[in-house]
């Protein structure tokens, strides 16, 4: 099955060592096409100046481009521009609400035990933080999650999708649970989800939803805050400065509406309005082919983990509610970062290795580091099929 999104991506024509790259490790960061690229360029080639501040031509054209992005991007989730706040990844903006809610001491918080470190340590900052277990598999253990639940906590922080197991997880019913016990806020890091697929955010009843855009085609360095309104206009800025105020005086400031307010200094506005570009991208697509050269994909990536031999798959064994992405696990005392480093140098293929930034559920299923493979929408099945028998080579060589 090849990708017919392939040609868009110039890092793709890479070789390494005269070998064409393959690009597996999308879940850390995605690739970039040539219309992200190219907007990213055009803002330095053509503008380049500061926005918000200035009453010049170039500073009204790059506020702007930079407000039509944040529009751009709202509507892609279903939500109004004010909605939406700026900041530079997922960690930020997860970050941002932690230390921003207004919680009692030692609030009870609950997230997942497949939550990303970027959850699992501002929240555990901000109040008394458990973990709902998940199965052997990754599955989220649901009668854990109404047993803690019923402690009535005041935040529920959920995972939309692992970065370890690819499992999506079913956050309609999840939230559904949540509002028939209690009025927890509900917090949804949809770092992973977003790039494989749409939500409508409304629809989906969460209150805060973070996500980055380097992970769905987008430059580095933005990442967004959905808030509703009533919530952001109640949470408290991580940072105080310029473009977050409209007065300031001796005796004290008066901050700007929302999302400004919790927008402070000059943002990366590059990167950001090549952020639109990535939005109109993924909006060209035809959804239905989409998701079918997805299947593709997650369905050689399972079927590859559940036949190669030293090798055990992290996460559940069926392709349904899943992302294309693989954790494997290797035998006992093979070194998965010696492995990582030997698919690139020798056969041009980059995975990751390690714990993901999610080390207790990776301590949890696999005791140890794991290997991870994740597709996405430009790889071809064959390159997944030469991973593993580059993966079987290298592994039979290392016994
Ligand atoms: N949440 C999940 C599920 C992730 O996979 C990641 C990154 O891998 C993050 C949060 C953090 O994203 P960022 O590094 O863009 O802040």
């Amino acid at each position: 099955m090849k990708s017919p999104y392939r040609q868009d991506f110039p890092a793709l024509s890479r070789q390494i060592d005269g070998q064409v790259i393959s690009y597996l490790d999308n879940a850390a960061t995605t690739l970039k096409p040539r219309t992200v690229i190219r907007a990213v360029t055009q803002y330095y080639e053509n503008n380049g100046a500061n926005i918000h501040r200035g009453k010049h031509r170039l500073s009204e054209e790059a506020s702007d481009a930079y407000e039509n992005a944040r529009t751009t991007i709202a509507r892609y989730i279903g939500a109004a521009a004010n909605e939406v706040v700026l900041l530079r990844n997922t960690t930020e903006a997860l970050n941002l609400v932690a230390g921003g809610l207004e919680l009692e001491q030692g609030a009870r918080i609950v997230g997942t035990l497949d939550a990303h470190h970027s959850q699992i340590l501002p929240w555990r900052r901000a109040g008394q933080l458990e973990l709902t277990r998940t199965d052997a598999r990754g599955r989220l253990d649901r009668e854990h999650f109404r047993q803690l639940l019923r402690t009535r906590p005041q935040v529920v922080v959920l995972t939309h999708c692992s970065n370890v197991t690819g499992v999506i997880h079913p956050v309609e019913e999840l939230i559904a649970e949540v509002r028939a016990a209690g009025d927890a806020t509900i917090v949804l890091d949809s770092a992973q989800y977003l790039p494989h697929g749409r939500v409508n955010v409304h629809a989906l009843g969460a209150d805060f939803m973070a996500f980055s855009m380097h992970k769905m085609l987008g430059p580095s360095g933005v990442g967004c805050l959905f808030g509703r309104s009533e919530l952001l206009a109640g949470l408290r800025p991580a940072n105080l400065g310029g473009g977050m105020v409209d007065w300031v005086d001796l005796a004290g400031s008066v901050d700007r509406r929302v999302p400004y307010r919790f927008e402070a200094g000059t943002p990366d506005i590059a990167s950001v309005i090549g952020s639109a570009a990535a939005i109109d991208y993924l909006d060209g697509l035809d959804a239905r082919h989409w998701h079918e050269h997805a299947g593709h994909l997650c369905s050689a990536l399972v079927g590859g983990a559940l036949e190669a031999s030293g090798v055990r798959l992290i996460g559940p064994p069926d392709v349904r509610d899943r992302t294309a992405l693989v954790s494997l696990r290797l035998d006992e005392g093979v070194p998965t970062g010696d492995v990582a480093r030997m698919l690139s140098d020798s056969y041009g293929i980059m995975v990751r290795s390690g714990h993901m930034c999610s080390q207790p559920l990776v301590t949890e299923l696999a005791g140890d580091q794991i290997l991870r493979v994740a597709a996405y929408l430009y790889n071809d099945v064959a390159e997944i099929e030469n991973f593993y028998a580059a993966l079987s080579e290298l592994l039979s060589w290392m016994a």
